[in-house]
């Protein structure tokens, strides 16, 4: 009587306050109780917000406002973090993306030398491709976009971010040209080469301990993939 009594009570607690709670797979789930992401905040703004796309778990929205943080302590006074797609406010299905299903996805653009941001509601897509014909443009700051993927890392929630596969490839030699590889190998580990990241890097988190429904996903093969380019 006295388990079922405390059993009830964290049931309960957890329905008041309300926290979200991941369900099923990226490519396949909801979200319970999603939060949302405001329009700016320091270091960062929202793009596409006509889409309403802007909900997301706890982890996952604290992960986008301490490293937007960070990244603006460092540098000051340059444009933001652009923050595309997360997810709609119950999950589920939604146009242009396969995943983004269950909170635990995000699309943030790349930075750009000229650190130009581009309007909030204006364009249904990012505005500027940062391989062209194969190769890297010259706007991709290498340093910033390289930075923001080891912040991203360092608070141990990330497990996969995809880029273009030129990317990939860009950011490993420059890791090895500054003589970070060896250090920094969980970080292009989870540097997944995928379609239609041209304009933007997409970070995936795992799963959070406490949301039960939630379905992992594997780990990424061991070694940093740099080799292999
Ligand atoms: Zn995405």
């Amino acid at each position: 009587m006295f388990k079922v009594f405390i059993c009830l009570c964290f049931i309960s607690t957890a329905f008041a306050q309300r926290l979200p709670s991941p369900q099923g797979f990226y490519s396949k789930g909801t979200i319970l109780f999603a939060q949302q992401l405001p329009l700016e905040g320091e270091g960062f703004m929202r793009l596409f917000v006509h889409r309403d796309r802007g909900f997301g778990s706890l982890e996952m929205l604290n992960l986008i406002k301490r490293a937007a943080l960070e990244m603006n302590l460092r540098y000051p006074m340059r444009d933001r973090m652009q923050l595309g797609d997360i997810a709609q406010m119950k999950g589920g299905q939604i146009s242009r993306h396969n995943s983004h299903q269950n909170g635990l996805d995000a699309d943030i653009a790349y930075f750009r030398v000229n650190g130009m941001e581009q309007l909030p509601d204006v364009f249904d897509g990012f505005n500027e491709d940062m391989v062209i014909n194969g190769k890297i443009s010259e706007n991709f700051d290498f340093e910033r976009n390289w930075e923001l993927m080891k912040t991203l890392h360092r608070y141990g929630k990330v497990q996969r971010i995809f880029v273009d596969e030129v990317v990939k490839r860009e950011v490993c030699h420059h890791a090895i040209s500054i003589g970070e590889h060896d250090e920094h190998v969980e970080v292009l580990r989870s540097l997944r080469p995928f379609d239609n990241h041209k304009h933007h890097m997409h970070v995936r988190i795992r799963c959070p301990d406490t949301a039960k429904k939630c379905v992992a996903q594997e780990e990424t093969p061991a070694g940093s993939g740099c080799e292999l380019l």
